[in-house]
């Protein structure tokens, strides 16, 4: 029987029980043994709780200047429990003014990207290195990434991908740690920590060069037969 947290939680704080919610939403109960005496264990949380708890932690971040001239945050959008997630730069102006990733021009042709894959948006998780825009859609600065980082991490950690696709040098770069020209990184199944990663061209440049277009459909091709493999 599953039972809804706020209820469990109602129940041991009825039954004298202190409980304590950790910023990243674990539940930490301490029972009175005796009276100086403390048994203290761990709660997971429910997974569409701490979802929810991030999400609510991104959209009040100010752990750097860009919260000054958002609209909103970007947090993300898809199937959390996604096998593939895709990620991006960071949110443009039509993304910050609707609170959604890759919606504008280049969110086509990244929704035909996925549709490459065999996908639908839905069915995959999208996401930004960062959640908020860069004023006139400059590159992310380094300070910046950095701040935005943990809630990449924590974001990859929940949703458990089989396979990231990284679209852009600067996605790329950065999940990758490495300074190496993105034709460099493309045609190679990269981990980050033990998930697969591929690099891919970012729809937007894609929009400007469309003979390269050829070689993100060859991109694609690749990460599915990356992806593949992992089932065998
Ligand atoms: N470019 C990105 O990298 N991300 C978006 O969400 C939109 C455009």
């Amino acid at each position: 029987m599953v039972v809804d947290e706020s209820i469990h939680l109602q129940y041991l704080q009825a039954m004298g029980i202190e409980v304590w919610k950790t910023r990243h939403g674990q539940v930490e109960i301490s029972v009175a043994k005796s009276s100086n005496e403390k048994q203290t264990a761990l709660i997971i949380p429910d997974k569409a709780d701490y979802w929810t708890d991030l999400k609510q932690e991104v959209s009040l971040c100010q752990n750097c200047r860009l919260c000054e001239a958002r609209t909103q945050t970007v947090f993300g959008s898809g199937n959390q429990q996604a096998d593939w997630m895709l990620i991006g730069e960071a949110p443009g102006q039509t993304e910050d003014l609707e609170g959604k990733p890759f919606v504008g021009r280049a969110g086509q042709l990244l929704t035909e990207m996925i549709r490459a894959l065999g996908l639908e948006r839905e069915q995959v998780f999208i996401t930004n290195i960062l959640k908020c825009r860069p004023p006139g859609n400059r590159d992310p600065k380094a300070e910046e990434m950095a701040a935005c980082s943990d809630f990449l991490q924590r974001q990859i950690a929940h949703v458990q991908p089989k396979i990231i696709l990284a679209v852009g040098r600067i996605a790329a770069q950065n999940l990758l740690k490495t300074q190496e020209p993105l034709a460099k990184l493309r045609g190679i199944v990269h981990k980050l920590d033990n998930t697969p990663l591929i690099v891919s061209y970012h729809p937007a440049y894609l929009l400007r060069s469309l003979l390269e277009k050829r070689k993100a459909w060859d991109d694609l091709q690749f990460a599915i037969r990356a992806y593949k493999e992992l089932k065998e």
